[in-house]
């Protein structure tokens, strides 16, 4: 088999969803189906890392933008995606094709036209507002911490390189987008 030369960068949780916050993996086959196109047009699949599973683990609860936007987080961002920047580099400089980088569109970390966003912290027993900080959680259109670090890096170095986001809540929006990149 000849090689494609053609390769896309994955959010984590698109090739495993067991790093998700728990309750949040929704088995409706995007990740999979997105998989299964890629595999069918011999794209190179390059897997980063999951910030937020790197740094608060499994145990962790659902967050908001906000509380990720912290220097440490962001440090750790950036310093986690500079291996991947310099293979997008060194396939470039190889005339590969870097077809994307696909991000998750909701996600505080790895939203890339939307993320979430509210004031929402603190100590859960200590306050019986809860409820009404937390209805201040609502999506809006930015990118998570992780994707705005990964295009600092990549506008820095001057690599152009398309960041798509998915959506896991429509199939086909996200298959749309896969096809979109394979033209
Ligand atoms: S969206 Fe990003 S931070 Fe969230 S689980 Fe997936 S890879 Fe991890």
């Amino acid at each position: 088999m000849e090689r494609s030369k053609k390769v896309v960068l994955l959010c984590h949780c698109i090739l495993n969803s067991n790093t998700k916050v728990e309750g949040l993996a929704k088995n409706n086959g995007i990740g999979k189906g997105i998989v299964n196109l890629l595999i069918e047009n011999e794209i190179g699949m390059i897997q980063l890392p999951c910030p937020e599973f790197m740094c608060y683990g499994l145990k962790r609860w659902g967050h908001v933008k906000s509380q990720f936007d912290t220097p440490h987080f962001r440090k750790n961002c950036k310093m986690m995606f500079e291996p991947y920047a310099d293979q997008i580099t060194d396939y470039i400089s190889n005339g590969y094709e870097v077809l994307g980088v696909m991000g998750i569109n909701g996600s505080p970390t790895c939203g890339v036209e939307r993320t979430c966003q509210g004031d929402w912290g603190g100590e859960w027993t200590s306050t019986d507002e809860w409820q009404s900080r937390l209805d201040t959680v609502e999506y809006i259109d930015e990118m998570g911490i992780f994707i705005e670090e990964i295009k600092k890096t990549l506008d820095d170095m001057k690599i152009k390189v398309p960041i798509y986001g998915i959506n896991f809540s429509n199939v086909e929006e996200s298959y749309e987008i896969i096809r979109k990149i394979l033209k």
